[in-house]
């Protein structure tokens, strides 16, 4: 076997992904890590024969995956060929861990079954303390209803007037493709599934399994600890210890309730949502100077010391931002509609080069329309010859400013979430 003197691994420096559009390696490092981690996820999604995202390499065009690698104890993003890729690829790393042989040294774990059977039991006799417990099952087959397969879930609850509801046990050593295999099929079933961590430790280096796990959960990191049975026992229903993502770490647990975790669409429970929110947030921190500002702007003086074109071209990106709002408010002139702002500025040469941003930029909000009107006309009709692209700082501000529309990552990573505001979503 080869394995003596490894040669450096090539790594993939660039890929294409679905919707999103080409990915460099670096690309990849500098995102957020619920941003490649949901891009991650929804590959590994597609990958399983689920509805999810395809990324292909630059190079070769072979299917790339996003694996993670740590470097001076952080988990650092990058692309890997599938196995079965083509050698030749300048970019080719090598054979990857064929998931088969992985499965079979995940088996080898027997101390770590036993506890899982023990854990099991557990959940099981604590769910059927609830008045509403109908029948429960452990690790029996479940017959699908949606798809060709069935499941063993690890338990699987029936509640009156609360339904169905299945609970897996989320080990150290479980695939990401497991996970998202698992994950997929209760969402089409329609059940409720809930990830029990097990073996984590929040005070430590979490394991790229469980992150992976976490963020499903919208950052909540449930744990059957035996506060949580005790709870359980006193509140005759399933009680979790829930720690909830912070920064880089958790804050202290709560207890809740599993009838009042909020079920989204994903069917992934959650007690708080610490991945939207705090990103939600974040974007309205940046634009808050910048709004503030143009309330009072006199539509002359450099705006943040930024040139006219330019300081207009926001003034004009906020009001169609406002508008896509339904608070329609004109930052960049005197007109009464931003149509008229518009038209005026083309028509005078004001937004020659910036007809491209500016079509990107109502095309992806609630304001689309416009495009079919006269705005789209002037538009195509105004276009200079020089345009600012995405690298041009135009466009990297305003993609700062306004991710929703601007920024094809976090729109994916919105509209995955169900959280794409409404006035970022084309009619
Ligand atoms: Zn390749």
């Amino acid at each position: 076997m080869a394995g003596v003197g490894r040669k450096p691994q090539r790594i993939v420096e660039a890929a294409v992904v679905d919707g999103i559009g080409p990915v460099t390696a670096h690309d990849l490092v500098a995102m957020p890590e619920d941003s490649w981690g949901l891009l991650r996820d929804r590959i590994t999604d597609h990958r399983q024969g689920n509805e999810g995202l395809v990324a292909r390499c630059l190079a070769c065009d072979g299917s790339v995956y996003i694996r993670t690698a740590r470097r001076r104890g952080v988990s650092l993003p990058l692309f890997a060929h599938y196995s079965g890729s083509d050698p030749s690829c300048p970019w080719y790393h090598g054979r990857n861990t064929v998931p088969d042989d992985a499965r079979a040294a995940q088996y080898q774990g027997r101390q770590e079954s036993d506890f899982h059977r023990l854990m099991c039991e557990q959940v099981a006799a604590l769910v059927a303390l609830d008045p509403r417990h109908v029948r429960h099952t452990v690790a029996e087959y479940l017959p699908p209803t949606e798809t060709a397969h069935g499941r063993f879930p690890d338990v699987y609850v029936e509640w009156e007037g609360f339904g169905a509801f299945a609970v897996e046990f989320q080990m150290s050593s479980t695939f990401q493709t497991e996970i998202s295999a698992r994950c997929k099929h209760y969402e089409r079933e329609g059940v409720p599934l809930l990830w029990i961590l097990f073996g984590i430790d929040t005070k430590a280096q979490v394991q790229q399994s469980f992150i992976d796990v976490i963020r499903r959960h919208r950052g909540n990191a449930f744990v059957l600890d035996p506060l949580a049975v005790e709870a359980s026992k006193e509140q005759r229903t399933l009680v979790l210890n829930c720690y909830l993502r912070s920064g880089d770490g958790f804050d202290p647990p709560k207890l809740v309730r599993f009838d009042e975790l909020t079920i989204p669409r994903s069917k992934l429970p959650y007690h708080e949502d610490r991945i939207v929110t705090p990103l939600l947030a974040e974007i309205e921190r940046r634009r808050r100077p910048w709004f503030s500002d143009l309330a009072k702007w006199d539509h002359s003086a450099p705006l943040h010391g930024l040139e006219r074109p330019q300081s207009l071209l926001v003034a004009a990106a906020f009001s169609i931002v406002a508008a896509a709002n339904g608070k329609e408010r004109n930052y960049a002139s005197g007109h009464p509609n931003i149509r008229a702002m518009l038209n005026t500025y083309l028509h005078a040469g004001t937004f020659g080069g910036y007809t491209d941003l500016l079509t990107r930029l109502i095309g992806n909000t609630a304001m689309a329309g416009l495009l079919k009107a006269k705005v789209g006309e002037h538009l195509h009709r105004h276009r200079s010859e020089a345009q600012a692209d995405e690298r041009s700082q135009e466009w990297s501000m305003l993609r700062h400013l306004l991710p929703e529309a601007l920024d094809p990552v976090v729109r994916e990573e919105l509209r995955y979430l169900d959280a794409l505001p409404a006035w970022a979503s084309p009619e």
